[in-house]
Protein backbone atom coordinates (compact mmCIF):
# COMPACT_ATOMS: atom_id res chain seq x y z
CA UNK A 1 0.00 0.00 0.00
CA UNK A 2 1.38 3.57 -1.24
CA UNK A 3 2.18 5.80 2.09
CA UNK A 4 -0.09 8.80 2.24
CA UNK A 5 -2.81 7.57 -0.76
CA UNK A 6 -6.43 7.49 1.49
CA UNK A 7 -7.88 4.05 2.17
CA UNK A 8 -11.23 3.97 2.36
CA UNK A 9 -13.68 6.56 4.25
CA UNK A 10 -15.17 5.47 7.79
CA UNK A 11 -12.90 4.43 10.47
CA UNK A 12 -10.85 1.38 10.97
CA UNK A 13 -11.68 -0.43 15.05
CA UNK A 14 -8.47 -2.25 15.61
CA UNK A 15 -8.70 -4.31 19.19
CA UNK A 16 -6.05 -5.57 20.82
CA UNK A 17 -2.11 -3.19 20.49
CA UNK A 18 0.44 -6.18 20.19
CA UNK A 19 2.43 -6.35 17.49
CA UNK A 20 -0.42 -7.51 15.21
CA UNK A 21 -2.60 -4.55 16.31
CA UNK A 22 -0.12 -2.12 16.13
CA UNK A 23 1.53 -3.67 12.56
CA UNK A 24 -2.26 -3.59 11.39
CA UNK A 25 -2.60 0.28 12.34
CA UNK A 26 0.78 1.30 10.95
CA UNK A 27 0.12 0.06 7.42
CA UNK A 28 -3.46 2.00 7.32
CA UNK A 29 -2.35 4.95 9.17
CA UNK A 30 0.44 5.61 6.79
CA UNK A 31 -2.03 5.26 4.02
CA UNK A 32 -4.16 8.00 5.19
CA UNK A 33 -6.46 5.69 7.04
CA UNK A 34 -8.60 7.25 10.36
CA UNK A 35 -7.62 4.51 12.95
CA UNK A 36 -8.83 4.18 16.53
CA UNK A 37 -6.46 1.01 18.34
CA UNK A 38 -8.06 -0.07 21.78
CA UNK A 39 -6.33 -1.90 24.19
CA UNK A 40 -7.59 -3.61 27.76
CA UNK A 41 -4.41 -2.83 28.97
CA UNK A 42 -2.75 0.44 30.30
CA UNK A 43 -0.24 -0.10 27.79
CA UNK A 44 0.82 -1.62 24.42
CA UNK A 45 2.81 -4.55 23.39
CA UNK A 46 1.19 -7.26 24.57
CA UNK A 47 2.83 -11.15 24.68
CA UNK A 48 5.92 -9.02 23.74
CA UNK A 49 6.82 -5.78 26.13
CA UNK A 50 9.21 -4.31 28.93
CA UNK A 51 8.44 -3.78 32.09
CA UNK A 52 10.12 -2.07 35.52
CA UNK A 53 11.40 -4.35 37.71
CA UNK A 54 11.49 -3.02 41.39
CA UNK A 55 12.57 -6.09 42.82
CA UNK A 56 15.62 -6.24 40.05
CA UNK A 57 15.54 -2.46 40.16
CA UNK A 58 15.85 -2.73 36.15
CA UNK A 59 13.65 -2.41 33.23
CA UNK A 60 13.22 -6.33 31.75
CA UNK A 61 11.60 -7.55 29.13
CA UNK A 62 8.52 -10.02 29.80
CA UNK A 63 11.06 -12.74 28.29
CA UNK A 64 13.50 -13.09 25.40
CA UNK A 65 12.92 -12.34 22.31
CA UNK A 66 14.59 -13.80 19.08
CA UNK A 67 14.30 -11.60 15.56
CA UNK A 68 16.40 -12.66 12.75
CA UNK A 69 17.88 -10.50 10.18
CA UNK A 70 15.58 -12.88 7.58
CA UNK A 71 12.63 -11.44 9.48
CA UNK A 72 11.31 -9.42 6.36
CA UNK A 73 7.96 -7.97 7.88
CA UNK A 74 9.68 -7.29 10.97
CA UNK A 75 12.36 -5.35 9.61
CA UNK A 76 9.78 -3.45 7.49
CA UNK A 77 7.80 -2.71 10.23
CA UNK A 78 11.04 -1.15 12.18
CA UNK A 79 11.56 0.72 8.81
CA UNK A 80 8.07 2.71 8.93
CA UNK A 81 8.10 3.24 12.34
CA UNK A 82 11.77 4.82 12.55
CA UNK A 83 13.00 2.52 14.45
CA UNK A 84 15.57 0.62 12.33
CA UNK A 85 18.30 0.95 14.60
CA UNK A 86 17.03 -0.07 17.70
CA UNK A 87 17.77 -3.40 16.86
CA UNK A 88 21.32 -4.74 16.80
CA UNK A 89 22.48 -7.23 14.62
CA UNK A 90 25.38 -9.95 15.77
CA UNK A 91 26.84 -12.58 13.68
CA UNK A 92 25.33 -15.62 12.62
CA UNK A 93 27.57 -18.03 15.40
CA UNK A 94 25.51 -19.85 17.75
CA UNK A 95 27.75 -21.18 21.17
CA UNK A 96 26.59 -23.71 23.21
CA UNK A 97 27.18 -25.94 25.92
CA UNK A 98 26.29 -29.04 27.02
CA UNK A 99 25.95 -29.20 30.95
CA UNK A 100 27.19 -33.15 31.73
CA UNK A 101 26.83 -35.03 35.25
CA UNK A 102 30.12 -34.46 35.89
CA UNK A 103 30.53 -30.40 35.23
CA UNK A 104 34.74 -31.51 34.21
CA UNK A 105 33.03 -32.93 30.96
CA UNK A 106 30.65 -29.94 30.29
CA UNK A 107 31.28 -29.76 26.08
CA UNK A 108 31.52 -26.31 24.49
CA UNK A 109 30.88 -25.65 20.91
CA UNK A 110 29.91 -22.49 18.20
CA UNK A 111 28.15 -23.36 14.76
CA UNK A 112 29.04 -20.82 12.60
CA UNK A 113 27.74 -20.40 9.72
CA UNK A 114 28.98 -19.24 6.05
CA UNK A 115 27.80 -16.64 3.92
CA UNK A 116 26.14 -17.47 0.52
CA UNK A 117 23.14 -19.98 0.57
CA UNK A 118 25.11 -23.05 0.32
CA UNK A 119 25.77 -24.38 4.13
CA UNK A 120 29.29 -25.44 3.26
CA UNK A 121 29.98 -25.17 7.18
CA UNK A 122 28.37 -28.24 7.40
CA UNK A 123 31.06 -29.64 5.54
CA UNK A 124 33.67 -28.63 8.25
CA UNK A 125 34.18 -30.73 10.99
CA UNK A 126 35.04 -27.36 13.28
CA UNK A 127 32.02 -25.48 12.48
CA UNK A 128 29.18 -27.88 12.35
CA UNK A 129 28.23 -29.50 15.28
CA UNK A 130 30.09 -32.35 17.55
CA UNK A 131 29.87 -35.60 16.53
CA UNK A 132 27.66 -35.39 13.38
CA UNK A 133 28.35 -36.20 9.62
CA UNK A 134 27.47 -34.47 7.05
CA UNK A 135 24.61 -36.85 5.62
CA UNK A 136 22.52 -36.10 8.89
CA UNK A 137 21.85 -32.76 7.61
CA UNK A 138 21.07 -34.19 4.33
CA UNK A 139 18.52 -35.93 5.80
CA UNK A 140 16.77 -32.71 6.87
CA UNK A 141 15.66 -32.02 3.62
CA UNK A 142 13.20 -34.55 4.77
CA UNK A 143 11.36 -31.78 7.19
CA UNK A 144 10.87 -29.26 4.06
CA UNK A 145 8.58 -32.18 2.19
CA UNK A 146 6.70 -33.32 5.87
CA UNK A 147 2.74 -33.14 5.33
CA UNK A 148 0.37 -30.84 7.47
CA UNK A 149 -0.19 -33.61 9.68
CA UNK A 150 3.51 -34.85 10.79
CA UNK A 151 4.90 -33.58 14.04
CA UNK A 152 9.07 -32.43 13.63
CA UNK A 153 9.86 -36.36 15.33
CA UNK A 154 7.79 -37.81 13.01
CA UNK A 155 9.41 -35.91 9.81
CA UNK A 156 13.02 -36.45 10.93
CA UNK A 157 14.76 -39.61 10.84
CA UNK A 158 17.65 -40.42 13.56
CA UNK A 159 18.25 -39.46 17.30
CA UNK A 160 21.73 -39.15 16.98
CA UNK A 161 23.61 -35.94 17.83
CA UNK A 162 22.44 -34.00 15.61
CA UNK A 163 19.07 -34.50 16.68
CA UNK A 164 19.48 -33.70 20.61
CA UNK A 165 22.02 -30.57 19.53
CA UNK A 166 20.10 -28.94 16.95
CA UNK A 167 16.37 -30.41 16.01
CA UNK A 168 15.50 -30.67 19.69
CA UNK A 169 16.70 -27.01 20.93
CA UNK A 170 15.36 -25.57 17.73
CA UNK A 171 11.81 -27.10 18.39
CA UNK A 172 11.57 -26.05 21.93
CA UNK A 173 12.37 -22.28 21.07
CA UNK A 174 11.03 -21.87 17.57
CA UNK A 175 7.90 -23.92 18.29
CA UNK A 176 7.54 -23.68 22.11
CA UNK A 177 6.90 -27.41 22.36
CA UNK A 178 8.60 -31.20 21.77
CA UNK A 179 9.29 -32.43 18.69
CA UNK A 180 6.84 -35.24 19.35
CA UNK A 181 4.14 -32.52 19.23
CA UNK A 182 5.64 -29.33 17.26
CA UNK A 183 4.24 -29.04 13.16
CA UNK A 184 7.02 -29.90 11.32
CA UNK A 185 5.54 -27.82 8.50
CA UNK A 186 6.34 -24.46 11.21
CA UNK A 187 9.22 -25.49 11.56
CA UNK A 188 9.87 -25.55 8.09
CA UNK A 189 8.86 -22.31 7.32
CA UNK A 190 11.06 -20.80 10.18
CA UNK A 191 14.28 -22.67 8.47
CA UNK A 192 12.96 -21.82 4.58
CA UNK A 193 13.31 -18.04 5.85
CA UNK A 194 16.63 -17.96 7.88
CA UNK A 195 18.56 -21.14 7.91
CA UNK A 196 18.13 -22.27 4.72
CA UNK A 197 18.81 -18.62 2.71
CA UNK A 198 22.42 -18.79 4.65
CA UNK A 199 24.52 -16.78 7.22
CA UNK A 200 23.31 -12.98 5.84
CA UNK A 201 19.08 -14.49 7.02
CA UNK A 202 20.01 -15.76 10.26
CA UNK A 203 21.84 -13.12 12.25
CA UNK A 204 20.20 -12.70 15.79
CA UNK A 205 18.02 -9.25 16.41
CA UNK A 206 18.68 -7.80 19.97
CA UNK A 207 17.40 -4.98 21.82
CA UNK A 208 19.66 -3.73 23.92
CA UNK A 209 17.46 -1.41 25.35
CA UNK A 210 14.45 -3.82 25.74
CA UNK A 211 11.61 -4.93 23.61
CA UNK A 212 9.46 -2.00 24.53
CA UNK A 213 12.37 0.96 23.41
CA UNK A 214 12.80 -1.21 20.10
CA UNK A 215 9.35 -2.27 19.18
CA UNK A 216 6.61 -0.78 21.08
CA UNK A 217 7.19 2.74 22.25
CA UNK A 218 8.43 3.96 18.78
CA UNK A 219 5.08 2.60 17.06
CA UNK A 220 3.33 4.12 20.00
CA UNK A 221 4.89 7.52 19.34
CA UNK A 222 4.80 7.38 15.52
CA UNK A 223 0.79 6.45 15.58
CA UNK A 224 0.06 9.32 18.02
CA UNK A 225 2.21 11.25 15.74
CA UNK A 226 0.45 10.95 12.37
CA UNK A 227 -3.41 11.20 14.18
CA UNK A 228 -4.27 7.40 14.89
CA UNK A 229 -6.14 7.58 18.51
CA UNK A 230 -5.31 5.06 21.08
CA UNK A 231 -7.24 3.90 23.86
CA UNK A 232 -6.09 2.08 26.87
CA UNK A 233 -7.73 0.57 29.29
CA UNK A 234 -10.75 -0.90 26.93
CA UNK A 235 -11.84 -4.26 27.59
CA UNK A 236 -13.99 -5.85 24.16
CA UNK A 237 -16.66 -7.86 25.46
CA UNK A 238 -18.24 -8.79 22.66
CA UNK A 239 -19.27 -8.15 18.82
CA UNK A 240 -22.73 -7.21 18.00
CA UNK A 241 -23.67 -8.61 14.28
CA UNK A 242 -26.85 -7.21 12.37
CA UNK A 243 -27.42 -7.77 8.36
CA UNK A 244 -24.05 -9.47 8.18
CA UNK A 245 -21.67 -6.55 9.29
CA UNK A 246 -20.59 -6.18 12.50
CA UNK A 247 -22.48 -3.53 14.38
CA UNK A 248 -21.88 -2.46 17.77
CA UNK A 249 -19.04 -3.29 19.78
CA UNK A 250 -19.49 -3.79 23.70
CA UNK A 251 -16.72 -2.50 25.67
CA UNK A 252 -16.57 -3.01 29.24
CA UNK A 253 -16.85 0.76 29.71
CA UNK A 254 -19.39 1.31 26.59
CA UNK A 255 -20.48 0.90 23.58
CA UNK A 256 -18.67 1.34 19.63
CA UNK A 257 -21.67 1.87 17.53
CA UNK A 258 -20.05 1.17 13.91
CA UNK A 259 -21.15 3.63 11.10
CA UNK A 260 -21.94 1.92 7.50
CA UNK A 261 -17.96 2.44 6.44
CA UNK A 262 -17.05 1.10 9.62
CA UNK A 263 -14.67 -1.61 9.58
CA UNK A 264 -13.12 -3.98 12.43
CA UNK A 265 -9.99 -6.05 13.00
CA UNK A 266 -9.68 -8.08 15.99
CA UNK A 267 -5.96 -8.31 17.08
CA UNK A 268 -6.49 -10.33 20.04
CA UNK A 269 -4.67 -13.86 20.85
CA UNK A 270 -7.39 -17.42 20.81
CA UNK A 271 -8.22 -17.64 24.26
CA UNK A 272 -9.59 -14.19 24.24
CA UNK A 273 -11.36 -14.08 21.02
CA UNK A 274 -13.46 -16.91 21.34
CA UNK A 275 -15.60 -15.24 23.79
CA UNK A 276 -15.47 -12.01 22.35
CA UNK A 277 -17.10 -13.83 18.88
CA UNK A 278 -19.57 -16.19 20.88
CA UNK A 279 -22.35 -14.01 19.77
CA UNK A 280 -21.07 -12.53 16.02
CA UNK A 281 -19.65 -15.95 15.00
CA UNK A 282 -20.39 -18.92 17.39
CA UNK A 283 -18.70 -21.79 15.34
CA UNK A 284 -15.40 -19.82 15.48
CA UNK A 285 -13.11 -22.45 16.85
CA UNK A 286 -9.55 -21.06 17.01
CA UNK A 287 -6.72 -22.95 18.74
CA UNK A 288 -6.12 -23.34 22.51
CA UNK A 289 -3.06 -21.14 23.75
CA UNK A 290 -2.16 -22.48 26.83
CA UNK A 291 1.26 -22.80 26.38
CA UNK A 292 3.97 -21.61 28.83
CA UNK A 293 7.48 -19.88 28.33
CA UNK A 294 9.07 -19.48 31.47
CA UNK A 295 11.88 -16.63 32.02
CA UNK A 296 14.19 -16.36 35.12
CA UNK A 297 16.08 -13.12 35.61
CA UNK A 298 19.21 -12.65 37.89
CA UNK A 299 20.84 -9.49 38.68
CA UNK A 300 24.94 -9.75 39.28
CA UNK A 301 26.36 -7.70 41.40
CA UNK A 302 28.50 -6.80 37.95
CA UNK A 303 28.24 -8.13 34.64
CA UNK A 304 29.21 -11.43 33.44
CA UNK A 305 33.05 -11.37 31.99
CA UNK A 306 33.30 -9.58 28.72
CA UNK A 307 34.30 -12.26 25.68
CA UNK A 308 31.24 -14.35 26.51
CA UNK A 309 28.59 -14.92 23.63
CA UNK A 310 25.47 -12.69 23.99
CA UNK A 311 22.96 -15.66 23.70
CA UNK A 312 24.09 -18.98 24.69
CA UNK A 313 22.09 -22.14 24.14
CA UNK A 314 22.39 -24.72 27.29
CA UNK A 315 21.42 -28.61 27.22
CA UNK A 316 20.79 -31.83 29.31
CA UNK A 317 19.32 -28.43 31.59
CA UNK A 318 16.00 -26.85 33.00
CA UNK A 319 17.36 -24.10 31.19
CA UNK A 320 17.65 -23.33 27.45
CA UNK A 321 18.93 -20.32 26.49
CA UNK A 322 21.35 -17.41 28.38
CA UNK A 323 20.76 -14.38 27.38
CA UNK A 324 23.05 -10.68 28.96
CA UNK A 325 21.73 -7.26 29.02
CA UNK A 326 24.21 -5.22 31.31
CA UNK A 327 24.37 -6.93 35.01
CA UNK A 328 21.27 -8.37 34.12
CA UNK A 329 20.88 -12.55 33.07
CA UNK A 330 17.85 -13.76 31.72
CA UNK A 331 16.89 -17.66 31.21
CA UNK A 332 14.38 -18.61 28.74
CA UNK A 333 12.81 -21.94 29.73
CA UNK A 334 10.47 -22.75 26.87
CA UNK A 335 7.47 -25.26 26.39
CA UNK A 336 7.51 -25.83 30.17
CA UNK A 337 4.35 -27.50 31.10
CA UNK A 338 4.80 -29.97 27.77
CA UNK A 339 8.38 -30.64 29.29
CA UNK A 340 6.94 -30.82 33.14
CA UNK A 341 9.12 -28.27 34.20
CA UNK A 342 7.20 -27.73 37.53
CA UNK A 343 6.44 -23.98 36.95
CA UNK A 344 5.17 -23.12 40.83
CA UNK A 345 8.27 -24.03 42.09
CA UNK A 346 9.61 -20.45 42.82
CA UNK A 347 12.75 -20.30 44.72
CA UNK A 348 13.66 -24.11 44.22
CA UNK A 349 13.34 -23.03 40.52
CA UNK A 350 15.59 -20.22 40.68
CA UNK A 351 18.38 -22.32 42.61
CA UNK A 352 18.25 -25.09 40.02
CA UNK A 353 18.18 -22.67 37.13
CA UNK A 354 20.94 -20.44 38.71
CA UNK A 355 23.31 -23.32 39.22
CA UNK A 356 22.60 -24.07 35.95
CA UNK A 357 23.63 -20.87 34.86
CA UNK A 358 26.39 -20.35 37.05
CA UNK A 359 28.26 -23.62 34.95
CA UNK A 360 27.03 -22.23 31.88
CA UNK A 361 28.74 -18.86 32.27
CA UNK A 362 31.85 -20.32 34.02
CA UNK A 363 31.47 -18.24 37.13
CA UNK A 364 32.73 -19.30 40.49
CA UNK A 365 31.31 -21.73 42.68
CA UNK A 366 29.85 -20.00 45.39
CA UNK A 367 28.74 -16.99 42.90
CA UNK A 368 25.85 -15.05 43.84
CA UNK A 369 22.98 -13.33 42.54
CA UNK A 370 21.70 -9.89 43.92
CA UNK A 371 18.21 -10.27 43.19
CA UNK A 372 15.71 -12.81 41.19
CA UNK A 373 12.57 -13.43 39.31
CA UNK A 374 10.68 -15.66 37.98
CA UNK A 375 8.23 -14.76 34.83
CA UNK A 376 5.23 -17.04 33.44
CA UNK A 377 4.11 -16.75 30.50
CA UNK A 378 1.08 -19.08 30.32
CA UNK A 379 -0.36 -18.26 27.10
CA UNK A 380 3.13 -17.82 25.21
CA UNK A 381 2.32 -19.40 22.38
CA UNK A 382 -0.93 -20.80 20.27
CA UNK A 383 -0.82 -24.63 20.38
CA UNK A 384 1.48 -25.85 17.17
CA UNK A 385 0.94 -28.97 17.16
CA UNK A 386 -0.54 -30.39 13.71
CA UNK A 387 -3.96 -30.16 14.97
CA UNK A 388 -3.85 -26.79 16.52
CA UNK A 389 -2.30 -25.78 13.15
CA UNK A 390 -5.20 -26.83 11.35
CA UNK A 391 -7.92 -24.53 13.63
CA UNK A 392 -5.41 -21.34 12.96
CA UNK A 393 -8.22 -19.01 11.59
CA UNK A 394 -8.28 -17.06 8.30
CA UNK A 395 -8.41 -12.99 8.36
CA UNK A 396 -11.69 -12.67 6.81
CA UNK A 397 -14.77 -13.82 8.40
CA UNK A 398 -18.29 -13.88 7.39
CA UNK A 399 -18.77 -10.63 8.59
CA UNK A 400 -18.05 -8.25 5.60
CA UNK A 401 -16.55 -5.72 7.76
CA UNK A 402 -14.98 -8.21 10.44
CA UNK A 403 -10.83 -9.32 10.08
CA UNK A 404 -8.70 -11.12 12.65
CA UNK A 405 -5.24 -10.72 12.86
CA UNK A 406 -2.78 -12.01 15.95
CA UNK A 407 -0.08 -14.47 15.65
CA UNK A 408 -2.53 -17.76 16.07
CA UNK A 409 -4.76 -16.66 12.31
CA UNK A 410 -3.16 -18.50 9.44
CA UNK A 411 0.24 -17.31 8.49
CA UNK A 412 2.14 -20.11 7.82
CA UNK A 413 4.30 -18.91 10.62
CA UNK A 414 5.04 -19.93 13.73
CA UNK A 415 3.57 -17.97 16.91
CA UNK A 416 6.59 -15.12 16.80
CA UNK A 417 7.51 -11.54 16.63
CA UNK A 418 7.20 -12.04 12.60
CA UNK A 419 4.25 -13.81 12.49
CA UNK A 420 1.89 -11.29 14.06
CA UNK A 421 3.62 -8.49 12.13
CA UNK A 422 2.82 -10.21 9.01
CA UNK A 423 -0.76 -10.90 10.33
CA UNK A 424 -1.19 -7.27 10.91
CA UNK A 425 0.16 -6.25 7.19
CA UNK A 426 -2.35 -9.02 5.39
CA UNK A 427 -5.52 -7.93 7.59
CA UNK A 428 -5.08 -4.22 6.58
CA UNK A 429 -4.22 -5.38 3.41
CA UNK A 430 -7.42 -6.90 3.14
CA UNK A 431 -9.31 -3.95 4.88
CA UNK A 432 -8.39 -1.44 2.15
CA UNK A 433 -9.78 -4.61 -0.12
CA UNK A 434 -6.49 -4.87 -1.88
CA UNK A 435 -5.98 -8.62 -1.04
CA UNK A 436 -7.08 -11.33 -3.31
CA UNK A 437 -7.61 -14.85 -1.28
CA UNK A 438 -8.43 -13.50 1.89
CA UNK A 439 -5.83 -15.79 3.40
CA UNK A 440 -2.52 -15.02 5.32
CA UNK A 441 -0.44 -18.11 4.28
CA UNK A 442 2.26 -17.08 2.64
CA UNK A 443 3.11 -19.16 -0.22
CA UNK A 444 6.32 -17.46 -1.10
CA UNK A 445 9.49 -19.57 -0.69
C1 LIG B 1 7.89 -15.36 26.94
C2 LIG B 1 7.72 -15.26 25.45
C3 LIG B 1 8.82 -15.46 24.62
C4 LIG B 1 8.68 -15.34 23.24
N1 LIG B 1 9.79 -15.49 22.47
C5 LIG B 1 9.71 -15.17 21.16
C6 LIG B 1 10.88 -15.13 20.35
O1 LIG B 1 11.98 -15.43 20.81
N2 LIG B 1 10.76 -14.76 19.06
C7 LIG B 1 9.55 -14.42 18.51
O2 LIG B 1 9.52 -14.03 17.34
N3 LIG B 1 8.42 -14.50 19.23
C8 LIG B 1 8.47 -14.85 20.54
N4 LIG B 1 7.33 -14.89 21.30
C9 LIG B 1 6.03 -14.74 20.64
C10 LIG B 1 5.64 -13.29 20.38
O3 LIG B 1 5.79 -12.52 21.56
C11 LIG B 1 4.18 -13.27 19.95
O4 LIG B 1 4.02 -14.10 18.83
C12 LIG B 1 3.66 -11.88 19.59
O5 LIG B 1 4.04 -10.91 20.52
C13 LIG B 1 2.13 -11.96 19.48
O6 LIG B 1 1.60 -10.70 19.13
P1 LIG B 1 0.03 -10.56 18.91
O7 LIG B 1 -0.21 -9.11 18.62
O8 LIG B 1 -0.44 -11.55 17.93
O9 LIG B 1 -0.67 -10.95 20.29
P2 LIG B 1 -0.57 -10.26 21.73
O10 LIG B 1 0.81 -9.77 21.95
O11 LIG B 1 -1.11 -11.25 22.69
O12 LIG B 1 -1.52 -9.00 21.65
C14 LIG B 1 -2.90 -9.05 21.89
C15 LIG B 1 -3.32 -7.78 22.60
O13 LIG B 1 -4.73 -7.81 22.77
C16 LIG B 1 -5.06 -7.33 24.07
N5 LIG B 1 -6.36 -7.88 24.43
C17 LIG B 1 -6.67 -9.16 24.77
N6 LIG B 1 -7.99 -9.30 24.98
C18 LIG B 1 -8.54 -8.07 24.76
C19 LIG B 1 -9.87 -7.59 24.80
N7 LIG B 1 -10.91 -8.39 25.09
N8 LIG B 1 -10.11 -6.28 24.54
C20 LIG B 1 -9.07 -5.43 24.22
N9 LIG B 1 -7.77 -5.86 24.15
C21 LIG B 1 -7.51 -7.17 24.42
C22 LIG B 1 -3.93 -7.84 24.94
O14 LIG B 1 -3.83 -7.11 26.14
C23 LIG B 1 -2.73 -7.67 24.01
O15 LIG B 1 -2.14 -6.39 24.17
C24 LIG B 1 7.42 -15.06 22.68
C25 LIG B 1 6.31 -14.87 23.51
C26 LIG B 1 6.45 -14.96 24.88
C27 LIG B 1 5.25 -14.74 25.76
Amino acid sequence: MAEGAIVAEGTVHIVGAGLAGLSTAVRLTGCGQKVVLHEANRFAGGRCRSFHDPRLGREIDNGNHLIFSGNRSALAYLAAIGAGGRLVEQPARFAFVDLAADPENDRRWTVALNRGPVPWWIAAPGRRIPDTRVADYLASVRLALAGPGKTVAQALPGRGPLWTRFWVPLTLAAINTTPERASAQLLWAVLRETFARGERYCRPLLAPRGLGHALIEPAVAWLEGRGAELRFGRLLRTVERQAGRAAILRFADGDEVLGADDRVVLALPPSRLRPVLQQALPGVDPPGDACTIVNAFFRLAEPPPDGLPPILGVLSSTAHWIFRRGDVVSVTVSAADALGVDTTAGENLIAEIWQEVRRALGLAAGTPYLSARINRERRATFDQSPAGVAKRLQPRTMLTNLFLAGDATDTGLPATIEGAIRSGERAAELVAGRAGTGTVRDTKG
